[in-house]
């Protein structure tokens, strides 16, 4: 498993760097700020929906600082979840933060589901890093919630 969990490191490592996703979207339908107390990792997130068929997450941006988990977990994330329907970006919240409870016993088909956002799996063994790897999903969340609320009227 050592070379697992190096592959794991690798893909955190590259993805605090890379920040997919970084930067505020002009253009949006919701947004939401998180803070992570306990560690100071901060986000703000934005998401841009496509309303024109089966509501789709079509844009998210972000801003954030704080640990490489943190980061890395709004990097992979983004590259999850955008393009994606409204459903489909739930339920992918929902097993993310089902892995990251699991204490590192996940199975092996729904991590393929988190595809590189599985490599955060080790982290669910550090209960106090847990909240960094969730703030980002928190930050979609809200930002989802909020851009439901701002449906426009006008639909047909
Ligand atoms: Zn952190």
């Amino acid at each position: 498993m050592a070379d697992l969990e190096q592959l794991y490191q690798q893909v955190i490592m590259d993805h605090a760097r890379m920040k997919h996703g970084a930067g505020l979207l002009a253009d949006h339908d919701g947004e939401s700020f998180q803070v992570n107390p306990t560690c100071g990792d901060q986000v703000r997130l934005r998401v841009k929906l496509d309303r024109t068929g089966v509501p789709t997450v079509s844009d998210i941006g972000w801003e954030g600082q704080g640990c490489s988990i943190s980061q890395a977990s709004l990097s992979l994330m983004h590259d999850l979840t955008e393009g994606h329907t409204l459903t489909e970006v739930e339920e992918l919240g929902e097993l993310f933060r089902e892995m990251m409870h699991s204490r590192g016993t996940f199975p092996d088909e729904k991590a393929d589901r988190l595809e590189d956002a599985s490599a955060l799996m080790g982290v669910a063994r550090f209960p106090a890093r847990v909240k960094c790897a969730l703030l980002g999903w928190m930050a979609l969340r809200g930002a989802l919630a909020q851009a439901l609320v701002n449906e426009p009227e006008d639909t047909p």
